[in-house]
């Protein structure tokens, strides 16, 4: 049972992340001075390639949440790239002499006029590029358009703020050791076992502070499988958070650090697997982003933990008793995990298992339409009437497979589908993979 007051508290809060933030003090010049160093440092092979693709065929459009709720033209997934279209065209093009002399340069007032374009309009969840006859890679250009706003100074300070806390005191929300050791502490006083800061396991897992403050049944229900499949395991509190807002806010160092964090305590316990909470963009950050300091690839698998838990059900360890055969569930593909991380078919088996009338969406798996509060839209204030246009085309797709509960697999899109039902008084149930799961335990 979710705690509604936690809920409302967690909202009221993300209302003062502005009053947190310490923005740098920079002068318009010495902005403009930084944006043009990143777009010039990431202006690779693939990025170039993506923005001179481009044909303006608008197909992008049609698969975007935020456009298809508003038809405004400004949210065309293409046009998210104009910045960085136009330094290329005038700096790194074959043609860029010539280019530059009908290309207008970019300003302060382009990269202020672009903030919400890339942050509030935008939840990297690649649609926009499955249906691009080019293959055009928008997503990862937003994510360098927000490392140029970050490196100008122009993050929005929501996310600036919690990306500096995470930095800074290693804490999210205020969330750290202390907090994950109360979690695991009532837990424990309910008989669950948690093993905690243990000098060596197989897995280690990772939560994260929207789970510790709010999601605790997925937390719990972690532990209970864990524990039901007979696995050494440990959560460890000097590295434990899987939100990651330097890569929402655009910050590649403190993505780098948040990491970090991780990966030492992984590599200090010998952890075979570590496995990531139900959390979309922990999943890539730590999957698909992360490396050793010396470049190379992590020497232990990361795994989200609806994937580990699904493969457990196909593989036959984890069995499940009968559930309800009259209950319509359907699931909520969240984009990092799916369209980015190619995890559809474990969560599914493991709500196929729980014995219920399973009902997926139109369009399902990859081309799911994104909630429309990811890659930390979900924090930013003034975004929230163009999150709600968005989460109507969710529900409207939910409401079709006739479902009384929808499962998700992401804490983040939990939350926008909780702020989204709470508005519309949506009688849909929204429940955790994982929690499913540890409810059906087989003795
Ligand atoms: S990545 Fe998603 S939100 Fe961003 S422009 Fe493409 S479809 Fe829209
Ligand atoms: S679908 Fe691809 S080629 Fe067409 S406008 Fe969008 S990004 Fe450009």
């Amino acid at each position: 049972m979710i705690n509604m007051a936690v809920f409302h508290g967690f909202l009221e809060a993300i209302h003062h992340l502005p009053e947190m933030a310490k923005p740098e003090v920079l002068t318009d010049d010495e902005r403009l001075a930084r944006a043009k160093k990143v777009i010039r440092i990431k202006m690779d092979r693939g990025l170039a390639l993506d923005l001179e693709a481009c044909v303006n065929c608008g197909y992008c459009s049609e698969a975007c949440h935020f456009y298809q709720s508003t038809q405004d033209p400004q949210y065309s997934p293409s046009r998210k790239l104009d910045l960085l279209r136009r330094v290329h065209a005038r700096e790194t093009s074959a043609f860029a002499p010539i280019k530059r002399l009908f290309t207008p340069d970019i300003t302060v007032d382009d990269l202020k006029e672009w903030q919400p374009l890339v942050y509030d309009a935008c939840t990297e969840c690649g649609r926009c590029s499955m249906i691009c006859p080019m293959g055009v890679n928008i997503a990862r250009g937003v994510n360098v358009m927000r490392e140029v706003l970050f490196e100008a100074g122009l993050a929005p300070l929501e996310l600036l703020a919690v990306a500096q806390e995470q930095a800074g005191r290693g804490t999210v929300f205020g969330v750290g050791a202390t907090e994950l050791v109360q979690a695991v502490e009532a837990m424990r006083s309910q008989g669950i076992h948690m093993p905690l800061d243990e000098p060596q396991a197989d897995v280690m897992m990772v939560t994260s502070v929207i789970d510790i403050l709010l999601y605790q049944d997925a937390l719990m229900a972690t532990a209970k499988i864990l524990n039901h499949l007979g696995v050494k395991w440990t959560l460890r509190s000097a590295g434990f958070e899987g939100a990651n807002f330097g890569l929402l806010a655009g910050s590649e160092a403190l993505q780098k650090e948040a990491s970090r964090r991780l990966i030492d305590e992984a590599l200090a316990i010998g952890a075979k697997t570590v496995l990531v909470p139900e959390c979309g963009h922990a999943y890539p950050a730590l999957r698909w982003d992360a490396r050793l300091d010396d470049g190379l690839p992590l020497p232990f698998e990361v795994m989200a933990v609806s994937e580990y838990v699904g493969q457990q059900i196909s593989n036959g360890r984890l069995q499940l008793s009968p559930g309800d055969p009259t209950r319509r569930i359907t699931y909520h593909d969240a984009c990092k995990l799916a369209r980015h991380g190619g995890v559809v078919q474990e969560p599914r088996a493991a709500l196929k298992a729980l014995g219920v009338d399973f009902t997926d969406t139109t369009p399902t798996a990859e081309t799911n339409w994104c909630c429309g509060g990811g890659a930390g839209a979900f924090l930013i204030n003034r975004a929230e009437g163009l999150r709600y246009k968005a989460w109507e085309i969710k529900r409207e797709q939910i409401n079709a497979t006739g479902a009384d509960t929808v499962a998700v697999a992401c804490g983040s899109c939990r939350l926008n589908l909780m702020a989204g039902a709470e508005k519309d008084q949506w009688p849909v149930k929204i429940e955790s993979v994982v929690s499913l799961v540890a409810m059906q335990l087989k003795d």
